[in-house]
């Protein structure tokens, strides 16, 4: 990386996220950009989970960019492979390999008062920018629980998100700690391998049926013939879950018939009322991720499995003890216990320009105007930022969305010419934030009578966006001027508008 490098834009991550800003800032026919990536190679979240059975959740003719149509996708629900050689043949088509910077983890931003732009340290070096757009992802960051005596075990201990493919799991008993969306694809595909699995269950998942097969050949070729076909099945998929939503968002109470559904897709595997009274849940479906497998109930109701209703509370050599006392031997344990969602890990690197870093202005709880900008971080914009996060549809939507409003964004710092930042006005923030946090008080992620990884610390939902996609989509079309502090840069090199100026009248609509 050159010296005292300046770009216009700085990405920083190459998933979902962090491409897709790329593909818009060429089409906005910016070309002064980089991509910083401290991976080795693009695709995120489907680089970096490749345990056994990872697969998208959401169908992939939704699950992918409305822009880079793939007719060819394999399954309806495509595997991690798929996904990931998709991300690939979107960096090739696009042409943004000469914007990719990898090995280049930030380490730091600091929003230069005077200059007005970012001052970026990365494990290659260093570079400024006028604008960052920060994509590192919602689930980047593994999370491991601190368990008391977890480095005297002599085994192995993975992350799903980090799976060690060199150990061999065949004939050894191995533990799985969780029952989110990772560990029920993980259960069905390692229980044939093992000698014995231990699934540790805080919780219990509501688990619908997973309506999967192969597309057929025909299929592909109409998708590759008539492009307009490929087009409808996605306005489809969409459309079904755009009239889902208000059920969770809304009517939390018309859920009980899915729970039916999902109750009659467990006892349809499991025959034991026992093991049927451990996986079934006490919370409304919907409060935590509806999750979707055919085998993984099936995979519980096999001879070399055990669940234990309890979390892991300590290991003790290889004995693992569980928060009701039992006690089971393993060779190796598996978390599948998620990612540090509510506190974004990049936000300790972020100084904004009261000399603060975003997570200590996030301290009491994430928030953001329009799931982006934060005040008295000037110029800086998150893709997935706070309750941006969707229950039951693609994330691919909104961050699509997103980057409608980056688009508009950089337009408006391109009219208003010259050394010019926009800094999110503090009453914006809030009165965009307060409307949310209404609108999610009757929503099932707050109502439904769970805790789950969309809640912070405090209880609140910082992840979720407690609306349809197409609301969001309106609420992302435009950047309003009136909810920016606009900021010049002085001659005299002081800044001329304090950062994060206070203007208590701005109108915020979602
Ligand atoms: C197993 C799994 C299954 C999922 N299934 C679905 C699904 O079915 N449907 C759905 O809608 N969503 C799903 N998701 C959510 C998924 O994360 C999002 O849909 C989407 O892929 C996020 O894209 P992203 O670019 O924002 O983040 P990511 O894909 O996580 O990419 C972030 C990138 O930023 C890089 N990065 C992070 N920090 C830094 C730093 N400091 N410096 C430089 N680079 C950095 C990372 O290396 C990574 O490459 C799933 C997530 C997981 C983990």
């Amino acid at each position: 990386m050159a010296e005292h490098e300046h770009v216009r834009v700085a990405v920083v991550g190459s998933g979902f996220g962090g491409l897709g800003a790329a593909v818009r800032l060429r089409r906005e026919g910016i070309t002064d950009f980089v991509v910083l990536e401290r991976a080795g190679s693009v695709g995120g979240t489907w680089r970096d989970n490749s345990y056994p059975g990872c697969a998208c959740d959401v169908p992939s003719h939704l699950y992918s960019f409305s822009f880079a149509p793939n007719p060819d996708w394999p399954r309806s629900f495509s595997g991690q492979e798929h996904i990931r050689a998709y991300l690939e043949h979107v960096t090739d088509t696009f042409g943004l390999r000469p914007h990719l910077r990898f090995h280049s983890e930030v380490k730091r931003m600091v929003w230069d008062t005077e200059r007005l732009r970012w001052d970026i340290e990365t494990s290659s070096g260093s570079l400024s920018a006028d604008v960052v757009v920060s994509a590192t992802g919602p689930l980047s960051e593994p999370r491991i629980p601190d368990i008391p005596g977890l480095d005297t075990f002599p085994g192995k201990v993975f992350h799903s998100a980090r799976w060690d493919h060199d150990y061999d799991l065949r004939g050894k008993r191995v533990a799985m700690i969780g029952t989110g969306a990772s560990a029920i694809q993980i259960v069905p595909a390692v229980q044939p391998l093992v000698s014995r699995l231990t699934l540790f269950q805080r919780t219990p998942a509501w688990v619908l049926p997973r309506v999967d097969r192969p597309i057929s050949a025909a299929e592909r070729a109409l998708h590759r013939t008539l492009p307009l076909t490929t087009q409808l099945r996605r306005g489809l998929l969409w459309g079904v879950r755009e009239l889902q939503v208000q059920a969770f968002t809304k009517h939390p109470r018309q859920l009980g018939f899915v729970e039916q559904l999902a109750k009659r897709n467990m006892g349809r595997a499991i025959k034991d009322p026992d093991l049927r009274a451990k996986l079934t849940p006490d919370y409304r479906i919907g409060c935590k991720r509806i999750l979707l497998s055919s085998t993984y109930y099936p995979a519980l109701a096999r001879p070399n499995v055990d669940v234990v209703a309890a979390g892991l509370r300590e290991v003790r050599g290889s004995t693992l003890v569980a928060a009701d006392g039992t006690e089971t031997e393993a060779d190796a344990i598996v978390f599948g216990t998620g990612f540090h969602v509510t506190d974004m890990p990049i936000a300790e690197r972020v100084v904004g320009a009261e000399g603060r870093t975003l997570a200590e202005t996030w301290a009491g709880g994430m928030q953001a105007l329009r799931g982006a900008a934060a005040a008295g971080f000037p110029n800086w914009m998150t893709i997935i930022g706070p309750n941006t996060g969707l229950g039951n549809s693609s994330m691919i939507l909104m961050i699509e969305s997103q980057l409608n409003y980056l688009a508009d964004y950089l337009r408006q710092l391109d009219v208003l010419g010259g050394r010019v930042a926009l800094d999110a006005r503090p009453s914006a923030v809030r009165a965009w934030n307060h409307r949310v946090q209404e609108r999610m008080k009757r929503t099932v992620w707050n109502t439904g009578g769970c805790t789950s990884w969309y809640l912070d610390a405090s209880g609140r939902n910082t992840t979720i966006w407690p609306g349809t996609t197409s609301e969001f989509r309106r609420a992302t079309r435009r950047v309003d001027l009136a909810e920016y502090a606009v900021l010049r840069a002085s001659s005299a090199g002081s800044p001329a508008t304090p950062a994060g100026a206070s203007d208590e009248t701005a109108e915020v609509t979602a």
